[in-house]
């Protein structure tokens, strides 16, 4: 689904991202794993397409090259820490606003008919009336994931969409953020410095390190066979 080739960035002449290499089969389930400041949501940013790769790296989805597509036609759902929700329109309003920005724009049953879909999905079939602010934390995560995900994306970046919430919640949200996986069969990209989350959620792990790729493979292959003391070190060191 989505092939990354050499993908750096630089700020300033400053590079913060280097030579990335990934290639992600539909519908897998993969986590960006590293500490802070290792280049994860950088990389999210060049495949939304908030922000512009430094010349000579490649990024593909479904064989049609991302650089000429603006970030709104690039058929990708993103729930990012602080892409918040609209605060002054009601839960139906903010995940339908997507789809009204499509042209040619569905007609107003479709529109109806998939937002109760999805509302169902991330299961606020009664909250759709309310405004963000009348919700908690776990619920606007929720309504975030339900817009990112209604217009059918065929990928969906999810830049530590947990992290705010606490313990219980957190374990909450992740089954269903499997479930939701597993039935719509999309391809995810998860971002988290928690190795226990990318352990349990992800089909393969990519760890990042200063700007780099350190090692990728199944949490098996990673937790069993480390390539290195850093990825040993950060797998093993639960918090
Ligand atoms: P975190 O887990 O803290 O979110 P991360 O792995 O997602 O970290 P990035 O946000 O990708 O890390 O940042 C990688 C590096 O790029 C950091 O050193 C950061 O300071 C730098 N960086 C990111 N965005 C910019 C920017 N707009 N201008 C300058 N430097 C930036």
């Amino acid at each position: 689904a989505l092939d990354l080739h050499d993908l750096g960035k630089s700020y300033g002449g400053l590079k913060v991202l280097e030579g990335v290499n990934l290639n992600v089969a539909p519908g897998e389930f993969i986590t960006f794993l590293g500490p802070s400041g290792s280049g994860k949501t950088t990389t999210l940013n060049l495949i939304a397409g908030f922000a512009a790769p430094d010349p000579g790296g490649r990024m593909q989805l479904d064989g049609r090259s991302l650089a000429e597509v603006p970030a709104h036609k690039r058929d990708i759902g993103v729930v990012f820490q602080n892409y918040a929700l609209f605060p002054h329109m009601t839960v139906r309003e903010n995940i339908a606003y997507p789809l009204k920005q499509r042209r040619p724009r569905p007609d107003r049953a479709t529109i109806e008919r998939r937002v109760e879909q999805v509302l169902t999905l991330v299961h606020l079939e009664a909250y759709g009336d309310r405004r963000p602010d009348q919700l908690s934390g776990g619920q606007q995560q929720r309504v975030a994931l339900a817009r990112a995900v209604v217009f059918e994306p065929k990928l969906l970046l999810l830049d530590e969409p947990l992290g705010a919430l606490d313990k219980r919640l957190r374990e909450s949200l992740q089954l269903e953020l499997r479930r939701i996986h597993r039935e719509l069969g999309v391809t995810i990209i998860f971002v988290t410095h928690d190795q226990d989350e990318a352990l349990t959620l992800s089909d393969r792990i990519v760890v990042f390190r200063e700007g780099a790729v350190e090692q990728i493979g199944t949490p098996a292959e990673l937790y069993n066979n480390p390539g290195s003391e850093f990825v040993a070190t950060f797998l093993g060191d639960s918090n």
